[in-house]
């Protein structure tokens, strides 16, 4: 009985709830909406202090620059390698499944949302900040790591002495912010509850019938990148059983689902890392906070295939450069993605723009969006808790 009363169980349970609450009570569940803000308020007050104090002690801690080199070019090998494979996943399933051929029909389309195109330089350009406490207060997550990494190493290089008064504060500051995320956790089955509760109540479930195709190749992608593609890595380069690690850090990505956002999940990714999982602190605060802002599988593989899948209901064929060019262009737009929910949506425009397919697409996908962006978000965020696992045994 006690084990069941686990928080991770709880919250599966909540789910569960949720879902049900949502098409057999709509109207208290959009109701309930306000328990859902007022977690995931309570979650993004941790995110931007905490993603600071976590890489620049991660820095510190590694000690030089030889250790930070090493393990930066490690995360980064395996991010490359498992958003590359997750986008092929993505356009295997897609071309071999053909989803949006023939004449579909859509009974929900929405509106396109308001679309910027992007392009590499504003990519690589939004990564520096012209001004740090901005990064700050907009929560510009990938601008404070940029900024906590060099900061880091550059304190590096001063004294013993004073580095140790600096590390100290600074870890003092983390370990607090993570007792503040412990408390808050214990609140994730009500705000599991109200979240799923209010996304099935406001989506309704016959979007699903019109785009069932579709969200099948998406959920199939993912389903296979997730409990195939990722434990394979974690069973070869981590030696260590890949399913066991995620029961026991299973947290994270069910409220990953819950929340569609990688940045509100983070608090607890880090947490469940350390405490659950055996990460060591200064994987877990390198690897986590960049992994949820660069690496997202799950919405690289969806860019793939809703591109596609507009392509296909637009009757355009695609040829292999163009296939090329849209497995070039998700790697990207998944970097860029900021790590909320909608982020993927919107920077699909980066992918249709650059194979021609025309943008108001998206309002087909639209309906069905918020959902393939929960599943996409877990597996996002089950991507970094495996990198961290795998690049740990690599830390001494
Ligand atoms: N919601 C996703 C995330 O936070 C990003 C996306 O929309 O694909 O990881």
């Amino acid at each position: 009985m006690r084990r069941l009363l686990y928080l991770e169980n709880l919250t599966l349970i909540a789910l569960l709830f949720g879902f049900v609450g949502g098409v057999y009570l709509p109207e208290l569940m959009l109701k309930l909406k306000i328990l859902g803000d007022i977690f995931l308020s309570l979650l993004k007050m941790i995110i931007v202090p905490l993603v600071f104090t976590s890489v620049f002690i991660a820095m510190l801690g590694l000690g030089d620059i030889a250790k930070f080199r090493d393990i930066g070019t490690k995360t980064i090998l395996y991010y490359v390698t498992t958003t590359t494979l997750s986008v092929l996943t993505g356009l295997v399933l897609v071309v071999l499944l053909k989803p949006g051929e023939g004449n579909e029909v859509f009974h929900r389309a929405g509106d396109t949302p308001n679309v910027k195109e992007l392009t590499l330089v504003d990519v690589i350009w939004n990564i520096i900040p012209s001004n740090p406490v901005r990064s700050f207060t907009e929560g510009n997550v990938l601008q404070i790591i940029f900024f906590a990494v060099l900061f880091g190493l550059a304190t590096l290089s001063v004294s013993r002495e004073k580095m140790k008064h600096v590390f100290n504060f600074f870890d003092g500051l983390n370990d607090g912010l993570i007792n503040l995320t412990r408390w808050v956790v214990r609140l994730t089955p009500v705000g599991v509850f109200a979240l799923v509760g209010f996304m099935v109540a406001d989506m309704g479930t016959e979007v699903f019938f019109s785009l069932w195709k579709y969200a099948l190749t998406v959920v199939l992608g993912l389903t296979l990148h997730a409990f195939l593609t990722l434990p394979l890595l974690g069973f070869i380069f981590g030696r260590y059983n890949p399913y066991r690690y995620l029961l026991k850090v299973r947290e994270a990505p069910l409220l990953a689902f819950s929340t569609a956002s990688s940045a509100a999940t983070l608090p607890v990714s880090i947490q469940v890392a350390e405490e659950k999982g055996g990460v060591k602190k200064e994987t877990a605060g390198f690897v986590l906070p960049l992994g949820a802002t660069i690496n997202m599988d799950g919405t690289a593989l969806y860019e793939s295939v809703a591109a596609v899948f507009i392509a296909n209901v637009y009757g355009i064929e695609l040829s292999l450069p163009q296939l090329g060019m849209i497995f070039l262009t998700a790697t990207l737009a998944s970097i860029d993605a900021a790590a909320i929910p909608g982020a993927g949506l919107v920077m699909l425009t980066l992918v249709l723009s650059s194979v021609g397919i025309p943008l108001e697409g998206i309002g087909l996908i639209i309906a069905i969006d918020r959902f393939l962006d929960m599943l996409r978000t877990a597996v996002n965020v089950w991507g970094d808790l495996n990198g961290a696992r795998i690049i740990d045994r690599f830390v001494r």
